[in-house]
């Protein structure tokens, strides 16, 4: 099949490489040169814009970085001869899903809605959980390509309502994710040995997506390398305060989350990894977090 992919950084890159490696043919492009340039060698056509890979495909994908980069994207994939479904996989939040929908509409161009859960390992390995909205129809076209990347699940077909399922998955990841840097930071101050804490919670009921992955995977190694910047968490808890607090729903929770995420953003960086999330917590307390015992 004829695919357009739009956006090669940390999820997108992998996920357009499975495509290639399924035996599509994939149109790409990226405003950094070096990642087309990467997949190109790897057997991907690079195009030099969104309207080059929209006249070469019937399918676009796109993983981009922010709503304003999918709304500049989806408006240069309208203007393309051949592009009849547009997959969007960014999490850009729903008025911004709303707005692309709208865009493409006028050009008899289908929006499909599909961020996606699983993070570059899950990219990587396509297992990613793909939350899908739009219409069925198009649903049922893409499913053997979403299957190459991940488990798709239809969500409805109201545009942006993936959208909406994937800020709800996102901030409770954001949640316990300094929940559980926050608990191991007072368990650590006290005298326990960090990686058995980490051990315990697992076995208990504590257990969280953290403590699960993030902690064994970038926090007790002190990588901070997971692959998801600060700077996209925070977007992420911003858009889902904005989507809840139109709704008129509580917040309590989300704004002591959002508190933590924007102290990460102002002393760690957007670049930095967002596991980076534990260390304003460890400098307040006066403590370091890492693997004390030696790993079998
Ligand atoms: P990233 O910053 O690593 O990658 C974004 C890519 O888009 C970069 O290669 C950048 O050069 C390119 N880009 C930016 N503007 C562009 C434009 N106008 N035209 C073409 N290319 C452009 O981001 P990422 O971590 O891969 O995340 C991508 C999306 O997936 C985000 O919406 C993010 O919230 C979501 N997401 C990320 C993860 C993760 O673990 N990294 C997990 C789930 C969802």
């Amino acid at each position: 099949m004829d695919i357009g992919f739009i956006g090669l950084g940390h999820m997108g890159f992998p996920i357009a490489r499975r495509l290639v490696a399924a035996g599509h043919r994939v149109a790409a492009f990226d405003t950094r040169a070096e990642a087309l340039d990467r997949l190109a060698a790897l057997g991907a056509n690079p195009a030099s814009s969104p309207k080059e890979v929209a006249d070469a495909a019937d399918t676009v994908l796109a993983s981009l970085p922010s709503p304003a980069a999918a709304l500049d994207v989806a408006a240069g994939v309208a203007e393309g001869d051949r592009v009849a479904r547009y997959v969007d996989l960014s999490t850009v939040g729903t008025h911004t899903a709303v707005r692309i929908h709208g865009l493409l509409a006028e050009h008899d161009i289908a929006a499909i809605d599909c961020p996606v859960s699983g993070g570059v390992g899950g990219a990587e390995a396509g297992t990613l959980a793909l939350m899908v909205s739009g219409p069925r129809p198009e649903f049922d076209v893409l499913r053997p390509v979403l299957e190459t990347i991940g488990r798709p699940m239809h969500v409805g077909e109201q545009p942006g309502s993936a959208q909406t399922m994937k800020l709800a998955n996102n901030i409770l990841a954001a949640t316990v994710l300094v929940a559980t840097s926050e608990v191991v930071v007072m368990g650590v101050k006290s005298g326990l040995d960090p990686e058995v804490m980490i051990d315990v919670l697992n076995a208990s009921s504590g257990a969280t997506s953290a403590s699960r992955d993030k902690f064994p995977r970038a926090i007790l190694p002190r990588t901070f390398d997971y692959g998801f910047a600060t700077g996209l968490m925070v977007k992420d808890v911003r858009l889902y305060l904005d989507e809840a607090k139109a709704l008129g729903v509580p917040v309590e929770i989300a704004e002591a989350v959002r508190r933590l995420w924007e102290a990460t953003l102002a002393e760690e960086g957007a670049d930095s990894d967002f596991t980076s999330a534990i260390k304003p917590m460890e400098r307040a307390a006066g403590i370091t977090v890492g693997a004390r015992r030696k790993r079998e």
